[in-house]
């Protein structure tokens, strides 16, 4: 008998009608045959309203007990879904992430799994029950509770198929998998029936939030395949694996969009050794974590440096820089939080020219001016102005041949 692991996104278990399409779906996989484990997230905005609600009490809330109050979400639609199982004659369990034995560091908001030990899981699966485990959590050595990061229970899934050596994993989402773009900003993006970890990873880091990036780099290390594919339809989705048919013949296999951005530079930096390693010991200080950095060369003595990070880290980079910038020399800061990222990604890009030319040309005959660029093996990404996002990803969308059939339906949902 095959062990599947199946995960269910915030819509997917948005209210009581979709909690029951899900537990229907799980006995349906039991009675194929199957042991199953779910994954749950929180219901959609359950993790959010947590979270604005924990920031109307204190400005800065103890990340140990934002992680008590976070694991919450995910706990209650578990317990849903193993209601709505048990209320059609199935018959499931829920397990909070540390009773699934999933033991991680100290880090709360961002711990790191350590290990799994998932004794509990197989005693239940030999006694025929559907485990349903809370997604986005686990126990630290400590005791205490932790979470994995937004968008975390899709790293749960990814980690429990790989402990449970399982044959299966899907993740169900709101979509019908991954989309050469957000299919909710380029309605003619068309699903993509294979993708290899390398691309999913780069798009995840880019901002498509379909998975998150930690569960891809998890899935990479540890050899697991595993499927995207929508919790509202009947309809094979995406295939995540090392190495997808024709791999190198598609030169663009995406392009990924992420909007609340700032920049921040820092303007006649002196060329001198030691000023780079002043400026971001100090950011790293403040702990912001800082996405791309860019510095021109000098031709002057002097030069600019550039670098992007949330949106939410801008008051408090400006805060932290601009006490620095007469201490290195620097002849000013100019900053700006109403920037959007937007990049191609393709593992074909290592082996085709042209793709900067075509991404630049695309761009400018649409009127977008571009802020800065920065490459990869696999990546071209650029700084736009946020009003810009939607424009240049249909553009960009176009110019590489990526839309599909008009599927309008695939983006409806949620
Ligand atoms: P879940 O709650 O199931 O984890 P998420 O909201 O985290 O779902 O991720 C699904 C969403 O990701 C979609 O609704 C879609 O808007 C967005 N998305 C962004 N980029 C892409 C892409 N390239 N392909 C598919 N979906 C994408
Ligand atoms: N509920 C968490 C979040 O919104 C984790 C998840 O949905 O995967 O980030
Ligand atoms: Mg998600």
């Amino acid at each position: 008998m095959g062990l599947i692991v199946q995960k269910y996104g915030g819509t997917s278990v948005g209210s009581a009608e979709r909690i029951q399409r899900v537990a229907e779906r799980l006995i349906a996989a039991q009675k194929s045959g199957q042991d199953v484990v779910a994954v749950i997230s929180a219901m959609a905005g359950v993790t959010d309203e947590l979270i604005k609600l924990a920031h109307e009490l204190s400005p800065q809330p103890s990340p140990r007990e934002m992680d008590a109050l976070l694991a919450t979400g995910e706990q209650g639609a578990s317990a849903l879904v193993a209601m709505a199982v048990n209320a059609l004659g199935g018959k499931a369990v829920s397990l909070t992430g540390a009773a699934a034995g999933i033991v991680t560091d100290g880090v709360h908001t961002k711990a790191k799994i350590s290990h799994i030990s998932p004794r509990q899981i197989h005693e239940l699966l030999a006694e025929d029950f559907i485990v349903i485990v809370a997604g986005f959590q686990g126990q630290s050595t400590q005791g205490a509770i932790t979470t994995l990061g937004r968008g975390g229970s899709d790293l749960t899934a990814i980690a429990l198929a790989a402990a449970l050596k399982a044959d299966d994993c899907q993740i169900f989402t709101d979509v019908d998998g991954v989309h050469t773009c957000d299919p909710r900003v380029v309605p003619d993006a068309s699903k993509i029936d294979e993708i290899a970890y390398d691309e999913l990873l780069e798009m995840a880091g880019a901002g498509s939030k379909v998975m998150q990036s930690r569960a891809v780099e998890f899935a990479k290390k540890f050899g697991v395949g595993f499927e995207v594919r929508s919790s509202l339809k009947d309809r094979p989705g995406t295939q995540a694996k090392a190495t997808p048919a024709n791999m190198e013949d598609v030169v663009v296999r995406g392009v990924s969009l992420e909007r609340n951005q700032a920049k921040v530079t820092i303007c006649g930096v002196p060329d001198r050794p030691g000023c780079a390693g002043v400026i971001f010991s100090a950011i790293a200080g403040a702990s912001l974590n800082v996405d791309m950095i860019v510095q021109n060369a000098s031709s002057t003595g002097t030069t600019d440096l550039s670098f992007t990070l949330h949106k939410d880290d801008f008051t408090l980079a400006e805060k932290t820089l601009m006490p620095l910038v007469a201490q290195i020399g620097a002849e000013g800061l100019s900053a700006t939080s109403n920037v959007a990222k937007l990049s191609v990604v393709g593992i074909g890009m290592r082996s085709h020219a042209g793709v900067a030319s075509r991404l630049f040309a695309c761009l400018g005959e649409a009127g977008v001016n571009i802020q800065l660029i920065s490459t990869s093996e696999i990546k071209i990404a650029v700084v736009i102005a946020e009003e810009d996002l939607e424009c240049a990803a249909r553009a960009t969308h176009a110019a590489f041949g990526l839309a599909g059939p008009r599927r309008p339906s695939s983006a409806a949902a949620g």
